[in-house]
């Protein structure tokens, strides 16, 4: 692949990266990644993948943007209010970086549909809003055998996680116990801070990037942040031996 001139301009600051460089920037935009949720977190990730020339991203939706959405879901406008999500962020991310093919996929991600969406795709990014559905992902991430970036924020707080199915601890190992418990809050029940959320994507946005690039991520890590003590923690995580959901893979 040889680059354009106007490539080379573009993706300039990249490129001067020992980490990327001509090779690290072909592998990026070869590559490609499904982002499920294209919200709060979606957002982010959406245009730092896009902007830093992933070839193709696929996205999965089926909510419409609703004035609520915009203080912290900074892909959409204020004119794109009705509109489908996934169509607002096809055009914007199409406008953004024309390298980049924008798959869509206005659905719900689930037991029907998912080995059809994932089996094009090398890399999962959760950026969906409940505990339910991450679990569900988390399964059908593993079951598909996909690596999976799952993230999450509420209020002040959010977390990022790098599932590797066979390798590392999945989501089940770690939330697996308080499904079902008060413990469960959600961003519409408890509020969210918009920057909290784009803080966290920028993390998952980041590790998605290195993913790719062959560079070492959070793996085996749960990565914790506190807003209102500004205090990013790394924790340490081994897999449950027991986790019904990845036991089977070990
Ligand atoms: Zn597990």
């Amino acid at each position: 692949m040889d680059f354009s001139q106007e490539q080379i301009l573009r993706y300039s600051r990249q490129l001067l990266l020992n980490e990327i460089g001509g090779e690290g920037q072909k592998k990026l935009l070869e590559s490609n990644v499904l982002v499920v949720g294209a919200g709060g977190l979606g957002s982010v990730v959406l245009m730092y993948l896009a902007g830093c020339g992933v070839g193709k991203i696929g996205i999965v939706e089926n909510d419409r943007i609703e004035v609520s959405n915009l203080p912290r879901q900074i892909l959409y406008t204020t004119g794109d209010m009705g509109r489908n999500k996934v169509e607002a962020a096809k055009s914007r991310l199409n406008e953004m970086n024309p390298d980049v093919k924008i798959e869509i996929f206005e659905m719900r991600l689930n037991e029907k549909n998912a080995r059809d969406i994932l089996c094009d795709y090398k890399l999962i990014i959760d950026c969906t809003d409940n505990f339910e559905t991450r679990f569900a992902i988390n399964r059908l991430a593993v079951e598909n055998n996909k690596p999976l970036i799952s993230g999450a924020v509420v209020r002040f707080e959010g977390n990022v996680m790098f599932v590797v199915p066979g390798k590392t601890f999945c989501y089940n190992c770690i939330f697996g116990d308080q499904s079902g418990s008060n413990s469960v809050i959600t961003c519409s029940d408890a509020g969210v801070l918009g920057s909290i959320a784009g803080l966290i994507a920028t993390i998952m946005v980041t590790e998605a990037v290195k993913f790719i690039l062959d560079l070492p991520t959070i793996q085996n890590n749960l990565l914790v942040y506190d807003g209102l003590k500004t205090e990013l923690r790394k924790i340490k995580i081994n897999r449950d031996p027991d986790c019904p959901v990845c036991k089977k893979l070990y």
